[in-house]
């Protein structure tokens, strides 16, 4: 389980900041062609722009996080942990290996 530097995670949002602002703008445009009324167009590029902002700062947030899961079969004790420094990724990996009460679901 590699962790990702926080670094990166600040870049990688920054290139989703980019592209969503590239989304938005070229739906703008293109509904601007088919004379659209200017508000309408912002209204949807900025409606398109946040959409895929939200899209791909979810798939930044994936990629840097961790999770760790009980060992115990199902046990659904989960941690997530984000751009977090190696002492809290070892005492979360020994928490869910040995924490005190198993979460199994009654079927
Ligand atoms: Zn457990």
């Amino acid at each position: 389980m590699a962790s990702t530097n926080p670094r990166n995670l600040r870049l990688a949002a920054g290139a989703a900041l980019v592209v969503a602002t590239v989304c938005g703008a070229t739906t703008a445009i293109r509904l601007d062609a088919y004379n659209v009324p200017f508000s309408l167009a912002v209204a949807c590029g900025l409606g398109a722009a946040s959409t895929a902002f939200a899209l791909l700062m979810r798939l930044v947030g994936r990629l840097g996080t961790t999770v760790y899961a009980c060992p115990v079969d199902g046990c659904n004790f989960r941690a997530r942990l984000t751009a977090a420094s190696p002492a809290d990724h070892r005492r979360l990996r020994e928490a869910a290996a040995a924490h005190p009460a198993h979460h199994v679901p009654r079927s």
